[in-house]
């Protein structure tokens, strides 16, 4: 049949997209990979530090009880909707171990398909038309876009260098103040490395219940650590519980990027209203995806141990690399990522395409992840140690 003809018996309809999704800026990683696939068809060998996906694969044990877990005819059905009791109480108790925090299983802790699907649907519970949710930037960009699907309205906190990448609370004016309902930290910090500490933590509590702001701490890589120095749970400081929730995942932790599970916890009407329009919209994780969830929970500290390591010689090759060539860097204290400042002469999107076309190697630019990383340049650790080093010798001689 010609199209002529097909159009004669069925009328075309035209569709326009929602204002929502015409004012999203372009998915920051969608161009990246154009870009990476135009350098490989060139014939360019690209040693890809642009995403934060880890290379290492799940450790054998969570993918055993998953092999198990798929068997069981139970898991077959339709998931309860606030996760498996078993799953959340195993998060309950891995509080308990690791920051010495209590939870209640049944009503402080709510399962989420990625941590990510929770951070998403947050401000559609909270947030009216009009409402301000403060956001960092550079940040992880779900936050300004939840925000916008929800009709509220972003107001940037700037991470900067000089505030060691912390937000300024007392630089947000009254009148954003005033409607301001909701507010996104997310430390240790992607895509700056930044730690919060106590102080930090104890001032945010502080402001939220002055300003009846709640709190949505993203913690996707409290167990992303270097040199044994445990970041802390923002849930670890009294009154935390009373202005908000803590977001977790597995994906980073346990190398599960793929398996789509995490959680939240901390206050219980904010996860009763997370719960509702997650009711509503999904249907909970996948049973066997659970079970293996609990043995990721219970995971033996020598594995930990071992995948802290791999990033931890991957970042000490890449930091003293770059230090070397002369460039301002950061040194993680945590996540695996290292933010460095771009040399003189270029900006954040001409450092990445310089060294793309002539080093092969891919990182993020800065202002990617919103107008304050401009100047600067993300390196993802996600390949292997050797791979780094040729990485820091090619950018070596290409700047
Ligand atoms: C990776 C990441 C997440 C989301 O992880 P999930 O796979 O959805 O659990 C959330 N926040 C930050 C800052 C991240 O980098």
């Amino acid at each position: 049949m010609t199209e002529a003809r097909r159009n004669k018996l069925h009328k075309k309809i035209s569709i326009d997209l929602a204002k929502r999704v015409k004012g999203l800026p372009p998915y920051l990683f969608a161009a990246i990979d154009k870009m990476k696939q135009e350098a490989l068809k060139k014939g360019i060998d690209v040693i890809d530090l642009s995403i934060g996906d880890p290379d290492i694969p799940t450790p054998k044990h969570i993918v055993q009880r998953m092999k198990k877990a798929v068997e069981n005819p139970a898991h077959h059905r339709y998931p309860s909707y606030e996760g498996m009791l078993s799953f959340r109480q195993a998060v309950a108790d891995w509080y308990k171990r690791r920051f010495n925090v209590k939870l209640d299983p049944k009503t402080e802790v709510l399962s989420l398909i990625g941590s990510k699907e929770g951070i998403g649907h947050i401000p559609l519970a909270f947030i009216n038309p009009g409402d301000v949710v403060l956001v960092p930037s550079p940040g992880y960009p779900v936050y300004p876009v939840a925000t916008l699907f929800a009709d509220g309205k972003s107001h940037i906190m700037p991470l900067i260098e000089k505030n060691k990448y912390l937000p300024d609370l007392k630089a947000i004016p009254n009148d954003v103040l005033k409607k301001a309902k909701l507010m996104f930290i997310n430390y240790p910090n992607n895509p700056t490395s930044a730690v919060a500490d106590r102080n930090f933590y104890k001032s945010v509590i502080e402001f939220a219940a002055k300003n009846n702001i709640l709190v949505c701490h993203d913690a996707a890589y409290s167990e992303v650590y270097y040199d044994g120095k445990k970041p802390m749970s923002f849930l670890q400081i009294p009154g935390a519980k009373d202005v908000g929730i803590e977001f977790h995942s597995l994906s980073k932790t346990y190398n599960m990027t793929g398996w789509r599970i995490g959680f939240a916890a901390g206050n219980a009407n904010a996860l009763a209203g997370l719960g509702k329009i997650k009711t509503n919209l999904d249907s909970g994780i996948f049973q066997a995806v659970q079970e293996a969830g609990i043995e990721a929970l219970n995971t033996g500290e020598p594995v930990l141990e071992k995948i802290r390591d791999t990033y931890q010689e991957r970042r000490d090759i890449l930091y003293n690399g770059l230090k070397n060539l002369g460039l301002k860097v950061q040194k993680p204290r945590a996540t695996f990522y290292l933010w460095a400042k771009v040399p003189k002469g270029f900006n954040s999107s001409g450092f990445v395409a310089h060294l793309l076309e002539n080093a092969g190697v891919l990182g993020t630019p800065g202002n990617g992840f919103g107008a304050p990383g401009e100047g600067y340049i993300r390196f993802a650790l996600t390949v292997p140690a050797k791979r780094m080093k040729e990485a820091v010798q090619r950018i070596g001689k290409a700047i």
